[in-house]
């Protein structure tokens, strides 16, 4: 079968497939098709794929192979390029964007979100949200020193001193626990916070100070968080507030799949930070966990504290964004090619398989069936 890699649209500069993960797609009997230019903005020029055994085209003989790799969603024009008989492998957030699992259903194509691959551990290893949170944290502590514009260490020289910068992390998952090893790192006096309790000892071992919510929630049989009571949201929202207040930068990771993340900080809680203060929102794209985020941009509030809303934090370091995104999707072709002949088979009895298939052979596939946690 051909692997069609096509350029993203101008707010995408992952790539979906790299030279090196070409290579391996190669060694699985599949030939690779990449339009020119599409690994230009994570620095993989055309003639780097060349090398690797890979085909150059235009935008058509992309989108119109037998299965097509991209790390966003079609777009309308693509959309129009697919058809029955092809496979689109690709981030789709099913469960935000109905509207547009409708209109791959009625393509016929079959479409498999790499973004629903569920928490379980033979899954790991084509999860694309982990190993993007992964990098997005990193790059969240480098915007925020950035827009801090001090350093995050302390020092102590003959021309004077500076205390360490305080970071306060909201969310101990994946993207919460990369920030806090990299604020640690840099030298910042770190406290974590997450609902969920058993991540404690994750955020002591990364070298900082766990600070539970006043009553936890339990985390659900799926392995996320899940809303919390009112009750619990008041209390949550205090200990935020007040932490806050004391912090030189909050970076906030909290969010709920498939809704639109918590507000963890409203107006007072952020009008009580103090001028020259930095929030990173890495939950902008699903509505923001403060009240004063504007997703994709950077504000500031009258009071001097910077609020940055990117949503693009992993895509902030392309080459090594496309590296991960391309080796998940590597991982999730070898699955689906059992025999290693260039054939993709989609065995709906396989969990991981069933549950990123949204929609085949015109049907809707989503939501799948829960899938237990191992
Ligand atoms: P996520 O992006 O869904 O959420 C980020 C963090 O925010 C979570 O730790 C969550 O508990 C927290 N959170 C949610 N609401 C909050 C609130 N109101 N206040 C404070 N914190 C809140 O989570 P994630 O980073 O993708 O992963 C969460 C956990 O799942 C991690 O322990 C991770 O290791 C695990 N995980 C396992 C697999 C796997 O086994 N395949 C894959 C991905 C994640």
């Amino acid at each position: 079968m051909r692997l069609g890699v096509p350029c993203e649209g101008p707010d995408q500069p992952v790539v979906a497939a790299t030279p090196q993960t070409v290579e391996k797609m190669i060694r699985l009997g599949y030939e690779v098709l990449v339009e020119r230019g599409a690994g230009e903005r994570a620095r993989f020029p055309d003639s780097a794929y060349e090398r690797a055994g890979a085909r150059l085209v235009g935008p058509t003989g992309a989108w119109t192979c037998e299965v097509v790799l991209s790390a966003s969603a079609p777009d309308e024009e693509s959309l129009g390029m697919l058809g029955p008989g092809t496979t689109v492998v690709s981030r789709l957030d099913p469960a935000r964007h109905p509207e547009l699992i409708e209109s791959l259903r009625a393509t016929g194509a079959t479409a498999l979100a790499l973004d629903a691959v569920p928490r379980i551990s033979r899954a790991q290893a084509m999860d694309v949200l982990s190993s993007q949170a992964n990098l997005a944290g990193y790059r969240a502590v480098i915007e925020a020193a950035t827009h801090f514009g001090r350093l995050l260490g302390g020092q102590v020289t003959a021309a004077g001193k500076f205390p360490p910068a305080s970071v306060y992390v909201i969310g101990a998952g994946v993207a919460g626990l990369a920030a806090i090893g990299t604020a640690t790192s840099l030298g910042a006096v770190v406290r974590g916070t997450d609902v969920r309790p058993e991540v404690a000892d994750q955020v002591r071992s990364m070298g900082a100070q766990f600070v539970p919510v006043p009553t936890a929630q339990e985390t659900s049989s799926d392995g996320y968080a899940t809303q919390m009571s009112q009750d619990q949201a008041a209390l949550a929202a205090r200990l935020y507030a007040q932490q806050a207040a004391q912090a030189d930068i909050v970076i906030t990771t909290a969010a709920i799949p498939g809704r639109a993340a918590p507000i963890l900080l409203d107006r007072e809680a952020i009008e009580a930070m103090a001028p020259g203060s930095v929030i990173i929102d890495m939950a902008a794209a699903t509505g923001g966990n403060t009240e004063l985020t504007v997703a994709g941009e950077v504000v500031t509030t009258e009071g001097g504290v910077t609020i940055v809303g990117h949503t693009d934090l992993a895509g902030r370091l392309p080459s090594q964004a496309s590296q991960l995104y391309g080796q998940n999707l590597v991982n999730l072709l070898t699955l689906m090619t059992p025999e290693k002949d260039g054939t993709l088979v989609l065995d709906l009895e396989d969990e991981v398989v069933r549950a990123i298939t949204v929609c085949h052979e015109g049907q809707t596939l989503w939501p799948p069936p829960p899938v237990t946690v191992s």
